[in-house]
């Protein structure tokens, strides 16, 4: 993209109400603009960095063979009655009445309509397991909304569903989903740490919260260090073998992390005083195993082998895409602006052109700029070289390729790697390499 001719504007003046480093950095770098209390506009920075995050999660859902649905965002009353929610979920529901009279609302959440989905279609229990997610918009009426995009209440959420014949399956799917989890956040770029957590209103008997550090997080935490050390990744896990799946879990639920709700001194006492770590993190993802508490309320049951009724147990598991733009930047930033992890960078680099004047200088960072104009940003403005490095460093691309008159007669460009500083004049034909087998 050619920074000249994009709508990716840059504030000076931050609106007041803007508390936190991640919201301030997000109004001043154009990614969103509030248009009512906790309701935002996602322009193109943001919506490229919102887009890159979802894909990462529809990648490794697909990987543990999710299936993806997209479901309404209105939903009806009528569902909620059923499963005695509609009056429990009290004033963050926002109910909407249509002009026949008959009462909808914006869902903040989708247990109910997936378990009515699930039961239009599965009536044998031949049909489970059965495990699909949507990525899609969610309204609460927070009290409070604050934070910018971390406590809106139109956001961006990954929600996952499950059904399984018993406990045992159940519990096997949990597993993969953890495994899921690990493997999204750690391709993200944060490391996002599971703590034992309280049910809460979706109710249930297990449940993990996904927790990234950062001071300005709401919940305290205490978690083991070697726990961050952990290759997600590479660890060989067979996702179709539930011993494989379940010696993963021990392995992960081996080292200690909890919230200041679940913490336990004594547990506390055995973790070895140079690997506690003690803090405060924000919560990108839960993970619910609530058994058959939907499809109890709702009367949704197939067919057993013995031919009698089953009420398969459901767990649901979201990611709060929208609160991960936020919550990186709040764990990933400094006083010049956001360091974008490189795979939900808005682009991968800048080129910054210091010689608009000259013709060799233009010449290279056009060449550069077709090598991947859909990655690279081109700082092609008229503006003086101090703005231009501010506004990189603002804006956090992962690289900067810095091109000048002087290094361009002998085919020399600058690069610089926004994460560590580190700086390095370069060949321009190895600029792709060198990128390459740099990322640290
Ligand atoms: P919180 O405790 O922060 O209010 P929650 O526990 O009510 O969140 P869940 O029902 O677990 O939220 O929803 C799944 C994920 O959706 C959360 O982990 C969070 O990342 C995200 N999320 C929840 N509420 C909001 C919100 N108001 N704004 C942005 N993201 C949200
Ligand atoms: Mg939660």
């Amino acid at each position: 993209m050619r920074l000249s001719s994009s709508f990716l504007p840059t504030l000076k003046e931050v609106p007041a109400e803007a508390q936190i480093a991640s919201h301030r950095l997000m109004l001043r770098t154009g990614m969103v603009r509030q248009m009512s209390s906790g309701i935002y506009a996602w322009l193109p920075a943001g919506l490229r960095v919102l887009n890159k995050i979802a894909d990462i999660v529809r990648a490794e859902q697909d990987a543990i063979n999710a299936q993806e649905v997209l479901m309404p965002t209105l939903q009806s009353a009528d569902l909620w009655k059923r499963s005695g929610r509609y009056d429990a979920y009290g004033p963050e529901m926002l109910r909407i009445v249509d002009r026949h009279k008959r009462d909808l609302l914006y869902g903040p959440t989708n247990e109910e309509m997936i378990t009515d989905i699930f039961d239009q279609f599965v009536t044998s229990y031949k049909g489970l397991p059965a495990l699909l997610y949507q990525i899609q918009w969610k309204f609460r009426d927070e009290i409070r909304p604050r934070f910018g995009v971390m406590r809106g209440r139109e956001f961006y959420m990954k929600d996952g569903y499950s059904f399984d014949a018993d406990y045992d399956s159940a519990v096997v799917t949990y597993h993969k989903m953890m495994l899921a989890y690990l493997r999204t956040f750690q391709r993200i770029g944060v490391k996002a740490i599971p703590m034992l957590a309280d049910t809460g209103p979706i109710g249930g008997d297990l449940s993990h919260e996904f927790i990234i550090l950062a001071p300005t997080g709401e919940s305290g935490i205490f978690f083991d260090s070697a726990f961050a050390e952990q290759n997600w990744l590479e660890m060989p896990v067979d996702i179709e073998d539930k011993n494989s799946l379940a010696s993963f879990f021990t392995r992960m639920t081996s080292f200690y992390a909890a919230t200041d709700e679940k913490h336990d001194e004594a547990e506390w006492e055995k973790v070895p005083q140079e690997r506690k770590c003690e803090g405060r993190g924000i919560e990108v993802g839960q993970i619910f195993y609530f058994g058959t508490k939907y499809t109890e309320s709702m009367d949704v049951s197939v067919a057993g082998p013995d031919s009698k009724k089953l009420y398969p147990h459901m767990g649901s598991y979201g990611i709060g895409v929208s609160r991960l733009v936020g919550a990186i930047i709040e764990s990933s930033h400094d006083d010049n602006g956001i360091i974008w992890p490189d795979n939900v960078a808005p682009f991968k680099a800048v080129i910054i052109n210091l010689g608009m004047k000259d013709q060799a200088c233009k010449d290279v960072c056009e060449s550069l700029y077709q090598t991947d104009p859909d990655n690279f940003l081109y700082d092609d403005r008229d503006e003086r070289a101090g703005a231009k490095f501010a506004d990189a460093d603002l804006m956090g691309h992962p690289w900067q390729i810095i091109v000048g008159p002087r290094g361009v007669a002998q085919n020399i460009v600058e690069i610089k790697r926004r994460k560590t500083g580190m700086r390095a004049e370069v060949p321009v034909d190895q600029i792709m390499e060198y990128m390459a087998s740099h990322q640290d």
